[in-house]
């Protein structure tokens, strides 16, 4: 068995957003606290970061997490992203592998130029990291285990999601392809994890309709919903979730372990 933990469920500004009073920023119910989306894949031994959110670093102390093995970046937008630098702990002693789109990965390197540039005699400890570009549409092994890596839409951006075993990850998009979906319903998943955003349509994710919609098609055995936004309430978007599908569909929170073959 391996196992997904979830570390973060929420969109980019995080859940409570600073200064709302809103029903659910203001909720007591932890599962309505959701930093920045993220998750920790453990293969056998091998343990996987997806995004490098701004919180990484409350991430794995809240999850007890003091290595990784390797890391996926799904795109650069800031709430995936932005979170690099508190990888630096983690590759002063051996070099860590980050696995991105040939385009995300030249806009790291624009965005963290500090981060790659040669080790200066009198500067401090530099981060050993390596930036790889992953093949698209054909296995890609990360660390011996084998992925399958495709670019979703995300409004005018593209991201990357995967496929591993029969679990699939398809974080921040507005739409599935055809050819994409294809993939996906061939696998015959155990668990797909899909973005979820807001109840009305939105221009670069999907709405509730929209991922319902992929769910139904997909038809994996449990469907999680990650990147949930402030008008999402935990119970209630539980219960339609419920309501709507004959399977376990749920929205995810933070902390959340889940195993898939
Ligand atoms: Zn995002
Ligand atoms: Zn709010």
């Amino acid at each position: 068995m391996n196992t997904i933990t979830i570390l973060g469920s929420g969109t980019s500004t995080g859940i409570p957003m600073l200064g709302c009073k809103c029903e659910v920023c203001k909720s007591p119910n932890v599962k309505n606290k959701r930093l920045r989306s993220s998750i920790l894949l453990q293969v056998g031994e091998v343990k996987v970061l997806v995004d490098t959110t701004p919180d990484l670093r409350t991430q794995f102390l809240d999850n007890d997490i003091d290595d990784i093995d390797a890391v996926i970046i799904t795109h650069d937008h800031a709430d995936h992203l932005h979170g690099i630098d508190d990888l630096r702990p983690l590759c002063f002693e051996h070099p860590l592998s980050i696995y991105t789109s040939l385009k995300c990965e030249q806009d790291i390197k624009t965005r963290f130029p500090y981060m790659f540039k040669e080790k200066h005699p009198d500067a401090g400890s530099i981060p050993m990291i390596n930036l790889e570009t992953v093949e698209l549409g054909k296995q890609f092994d990360i660390k011996g285990i084998p992925f399958e890596f495709f670019l979703l839409p995300h409004g005018p951006f593209t991201t990357l999601g995967f496929m591993q075993g029969s679990f699939a990850y398809l974080i921040d998009c507005s739409d599935v392809p055809e050819e994409t979906m294809k993939l996906l319903k061939a696998r015959n998943l155990d668990l797909l994890i899909i973005d979820c955003v807001q109840r009305p349509a939105h221009k670069t994710h999907l709405n509730v309709d929209k991922c319902f919609k992929f769910i139904k098609a997909i038809a994996p055995k449990q469907a999680g919903l990650i990147h949930m936004g402030h008008g999402l309430e935990h119970k209630k978007l539980a219960q339609e979730a419920a309501d709507n599908f004959n399977f376990p569909v749920f929205p995810l929170y933070d902390g959340l372990k889940l195993n898939y073959r």
